[in-house]
């Protein structure tokens, strides 16, 4: 809609619609840079709330969570405070798969958030259905490619809120539909409602939208489950701390459990296929390859006769016990009988029963890579509106976008990190120059420079950038920069060391570490003084020198691919122009308009000739 005059008005800087795990990071993140911000969502009982799995991080996303976290942002010290099991995955491979995962505590964790955003200076929380989105058209001439400039939002009621920016992060909200077998109701999680308006919206101002589906697993009461014959897992020993400002966790932890399907769970779901959404064609957009329900599970590997459930408690004063690994939208009647057929869980009661949603996303190359739109100015998107699953990818976008929105209306050029920076770098570009054809994830395999984008290394990645940005406080600030002093003097020390190994000539402390059977507490007993290097800095020189030489390769490696990378392209580069440019290329180009060569070069068939004559006249013209 364009600008008319409600009866109640509120003036902003920046909008940010829902407070989920992507809204609550931009609008904190835009707050703490110092815009006048105010998050409006539907419910304030809900915000930050786990639409699903009651757990953050896992591989590649425990990554990005001390990377929002090594940026200023809120999950890591919301986990943190209210996690209730710690587990470093992949402990025994490399520094660069080890990944940090919680489980946490739903409701605490909410609260955690819900408060953290109460309490920040310069933000605003209110309760506001969001209806519209008000725009105004730019006057031609500009150099920008969009037509639209968002001016501000209609709420429900006779109120609007206008802003230099809008933020749009409505998750799996918009024209939702939940499915339990042939059940249907509009809604983008149990017990709430759907947004409408806001896809009408975005159509009306020409953005294209898709159908994308998830899926959830049913709730047990954890009393009436045997956990007798169940294998306990409990959480590390030593548990680590998602978030850089913290030492250690204290608080005790619960144990989760595992069970397991068997041949007459499999069959009793073949045998009512057919009253399954996703197979009777009630269903038909496109879900999460990876994270397959239980009836996709039993029709893809049908060779298996048995899968692992995970009994993971929802929190430390709630009896709901959630069971990963049986997403499912079959009936309730299929889901009760499937139970009974599980050794441990035969008695079990469900509180909650599984259901999948359908929602609309809007495809992603329709933003540049800093979360803006093309079309429509000041207008940004993040989260699972853009095709990702995962509160962690959600956070991630989240913070970029809020940081963004407040560059803009400070007339800041827009920060976005690189591939070579960070998993949240490499999950904006992705999106933006590939878009997604299935609900999008992070993987470590998505990375190609991942021993550098180490979960333990992601505040010497950003946390300097951070600071000048204005993302970080002043604890923060002092707290890495005596990290970073330590891990200098560990190295002069190292350096300065003389080590008389068992056999052979005495050599350097930092030349002994080197050795894959020496540890730093060994060195330590000869070297006292390392005693004084904390225990993340002792890590940092540990990894360094130990593999000092794959992470100068991997330097050397994006040094050569950055020469041409980062010459950028105009917005309003006219590749219509270069004559013997392909025309598929030309598409591809003008559809994706990437900012850099080295994000045209990304773009799944656009060939290195194709590179070669965009640079030439690039050069030519420049
Ligand atoms: P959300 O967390 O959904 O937050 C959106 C917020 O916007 C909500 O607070 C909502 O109330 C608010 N809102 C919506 N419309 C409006 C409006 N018009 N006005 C004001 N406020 C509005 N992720 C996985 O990684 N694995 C899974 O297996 C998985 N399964 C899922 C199953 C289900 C049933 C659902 C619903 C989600 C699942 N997810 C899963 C996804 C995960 O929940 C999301 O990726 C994550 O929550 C996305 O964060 P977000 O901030 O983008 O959106």
């Amino acid at each position: 809609m364009t600008a008319n005059k409600p009866q109640n008005r509120y003036d902003y800087d920046v909008v940010v619609i829902g407070a989920g795990h992507a809204g609550t990071e931009a609008a904190a993140a835009a707050a703490r840079v110092g815009a006048k911000t105010v998050l409006l969502t539907t419910n304030l009982d809900t915000v930050g709330q786990m639409s699903c799995n009651p757990a953050i991080g896992g591989v590649a996303k425990g990554q990005i969570v001390r990377e929002v976290d090594a940026l200023g942002g809120l999950m890591g010290e919301a986990i943190d405070a209210t996690g209730i099991q710690f587990r470093m995955l992949n402990r025994r491979k490399g520094p660069a798969m080890h990944s940090p995962r919680a489980q946490a505590d739903k409701k605490a964790y909410q609260n955690f958030i819900k408060f953290r955003i109460e309490n920040q200076d310069n933000l605003d929380l209110r309760q506001e259905v969001v209806e519209d989105l008000i725009t105004e058209p730019i006057a031609e001439g500009s150099d920008r490619l969009a037509t639209q400039r968002v001016v501000g939002v209609q709420v429900r009621g006779d109120a609007a809120y206008y802003a230099r920016t809008v933020i749009l992060t409505t998750g799996t909200f918009l024209q939702a539909i939940m499915h339990t077998g042939k059940s249907q109701s509009a809604g983008g999680r149990a017990g709430e409602g759907t947004t409408a308006g806001l896809s009408g919206a975005l159509h009306h101002l020409g953005f294209t939208l898709d159908r994308f589906k998830t899926g959830t697993p049913p709730r047990l009461n954890a009393r009436t489950i045997d956990y007798a014959g169940l294998e306990e897992q409990p959480g590390d020993e030593d548990p680590q701390p998602f978030s850089y400002l913290n030492d250690a966790i204290t608080s005790p932890q619960m144990a989760c459990h595992i069970a397991h399907t068997n041949e007459q769970v499999h069959d009793l779901i073949r045998a009512n296929l057919d009253r399954a959404p996703m197979y009777s064609g009630q269903i038909d957009s496109r879900g999460p390859r990876y994270c397959p329900s239980i009836e996709d599970k039993v029709v893809r590997f049908a060779d298996k006769s048995s899968h692992q459930l995970f009994l993971e408690p929802e929190g430390r004063q709630n009896c709901e016990v959630y069971v990963n690994g049986i997403s499912t939208s079959l009936p309730r009647d299929v889901q009760d009988a499937m139970f009974r057929c599980i050794p441990g869980l035969e008695k079990a009661t469900i509180m909650r029963y599984g259901y999948a949603v359908e929602y609309d996303f809007s495809p992603p190359t329709q933003l540049w890579p800093h979360l803006e739109s093309k079309a429509v100015s000041g207008l940004f998107f993040a989260g699972q509106i853009n095709g990702t699953t995962g509160y962690e990818e959600a956070a991630g976008q989240g913070l970029l976008a809020g940081l963004n929105a407040a560059r803009l209306v400070a007339a800041q050029t827009p920060w976005v990190p690189s591939r070579q920076d960070a998993y949240v770098g490499v999950l904006v570009d992705d999106l933006v120059t590939s878009g997604t054809d299935e609900p999008y994830r992070m993987f470590t395999s998505r990375a190609e420079y991942r021993l550098l984008l180490r979960q333990d290394n992601a505040d010497r990645r950003l946390t300097q950038q951070a600071d000048e940005l204005g993302l970080i406080d002043a604890a923060r600030r002092e707290r890495f920069q005596n990290k970073r002093r330590d891990i200098e003097r560990g190295n002069e020390l190292l350096k300065a060391a003389k080590i008389q190994p068992p056999t052979g000539p005495v050599v350097r402390g930092d030349v002994y570490l080197r050795r894959p059977e020496v540890t730093w507490e060994t060195l330590r007993e000869q070297v006292p003084e390392l005693g004084e290097i904390g225990k993340e800095a002792a890590e940092q020189c540990t990894i360094d020198i130990k593999y000092a030489g794959y992470i100068d390769r991997q330097q050397a490696e994006v040094h050569k691919q950055s020469r041409h990378a980062e010459k950028s392209i105009p917005v309003s580069f006219d590749y219509d122009r270069i004559g013997p440019l392909r025309t598929e290329a030309k598409e591809k180009l003008n559809r994706v308009r990437p900012i850099n060569l080295g994000q045209a070069k990304r773009i799944s068939g656009i060939t290195p000739a194709d590179l070669a004559l965009v640079l030439a006249h690039l050069e030519n013209h420049s």
